[in-house]
């Protein structure tokens, strides 16, 4: 199969290949689309077996982004870049800069951010070479980390899905975190001052003792959080949280959390709507992320100072989506990864059709 053949490769733009022979750089920058914006989307470094199966990785995440800033409505595209190799043992300043030559090339269609691997120091080194670069700290339009404003989106989405599938508010409500990491973390801080009862879990014991110390959580083992009685399972390590072994095992009456790809497959999408679980679908609730990266973005094009005001702006109208795609999904009886889907596409069809008519 060729790269244009490939199901990954449907509807993207562009992807380009970079290598510096100096630093060791390859990466790839995927563009998927340009519709609404310049494509912005995070930079992973990873130790990928082959080639391939880093651009199979940089096609996936970078529509993925497309679909998440369409949602948020960003006047951006999606894009992702991946770096290949591993970043314990093959980091260095001059790759990052080499990297950041590469961002410039592709002439201001891509801005890149945090992902795996990527920390805001080698971002800095990107930064030194081109201005497409957001996520940073020290300078006035930064935005610093946005584990704090993914959090509070996700929090207000676990409000919304607990009123609608339970007509409750939060007080009382038992939330199975799963990783309590940045956003986790936070989470399950919001969730207890508004009276939420805890159940959590990590692998890393360091820092699930330190947030059930501070929340009262119960701490249970990883393989046993699918299992807790609680109303809502609140999906916040990595992906793949919910599929078919752990699907059934679920209590919950709501899945709402911060991880990306939460779900298995699209089946596991349908089986979730089938079980009457109400899911929140990950790149709606999760936007809050990319909304503090846009705040920045959009500082640096105006050449002013960064706005938090304009990102509670933005977080607000994303659960005014939000809600849209609940209520949709309860009329047109449709999953509700299915509906955030289509209206996805459709954001971006739109903006599209307005680009070329212009
Ligand atoms: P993080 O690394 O700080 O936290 C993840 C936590 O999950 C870690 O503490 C890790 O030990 C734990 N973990 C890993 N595997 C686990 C397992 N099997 N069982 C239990 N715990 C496990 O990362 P983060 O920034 O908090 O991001 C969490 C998720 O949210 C990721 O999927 C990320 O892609 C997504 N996300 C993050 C942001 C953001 O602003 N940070 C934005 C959007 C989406």
């Amino acid at each position: 199969m060729t790269l244009f053949d490939s199901p990954a490769f449907e509807g993207h733009e562009g992807v380009h290949a970079f290598s510096d022979e100096k630093t060791g750089l390859k990466c790839i920058i995927a563009v998927h689309s340009t519709a609404r914006g310049p494509a912005a989307g995070g930079c992973r470094m990873w130790p990928y077996p082959s080639a391939d199966a880093a651009l199979e990785d940089a096609l996936r995440l970078s529509r993925a982004m497309s679909y998440k800033n369409a949602m948020a409505d960003l006047a951006l595209g999606g894009g992702k870049a991946v770096v290949i190799g591993d970043s314990r043992t093959q980091k260095t300043p001059a790759l990052f800069e080499a990297f950041g030559r590469a961002i410039e090339d592709v002439g201001g269609k891509y801005w890149t951010a945090e992902d795996v691997g990527v920390s805001p120091e080698d971002l800095m080194h990107a930064r030194t070479q081109t201005r497409y670069v957001a996520g940073l700290t020290g300078h006035p339009a930064a935005s610093g980390d946005p584990s704090p404003v993914t959090a509070e989106g996700v929090f207000r989405g676990i409000q919304l899905g607990v009123r609608r599938a339970l007509n409750r508010d939060l007080d009382g409500i038992t939330v199975a975190i799963q990783g309590v990491g940045h956003v986790g973390g936070f989470l399950a801080d919001k969730l207890h001052a508004a009276g939420a009862k805890l159940i959590v879990t990590d692998v890393n014991e360091e820092i699930l003792r330190e947030v059930a110390g501070r929340t009262g959580a119960k701490v249970v083992a990883p393989a046993a959080i699918f299992d807790a009685e609680a109303e809502v399972f609140a999906p916040c390590a990595l992906g793949g949280a919910v599929n078919a072994d752990t699907l059934p095992r679920l209590r919950a009456k709501v899945i709402a959390g911060g991880a990306n790809n939460q779900l298995a497959d699209p089946e596991t999408g349908r089986s979730v709507y089938e079980r009457g679980l109400l899911y929140l679908p990950d790149y709606v609730i999760n936007g809050g992320g990319i909304i503090n990266v846009a705040g920045e973005i959009r500082a640096l094009d105006l050449g002013e100072a960064f706005d938090p005001a304009w990102v509670e702006m933005k977080l607000s109208t994303l659960m005014l989506t939000l809600d849209e795609v609940l209520d949709r999904s309860r009329t047109e009886r449709r999953p509700t990864d299915q509906v955030a889907n289509e209206m996805a596409r459709a954001r971006i069809t739109l903006a599209a059709e307005q680009k070329a008519a212009a």
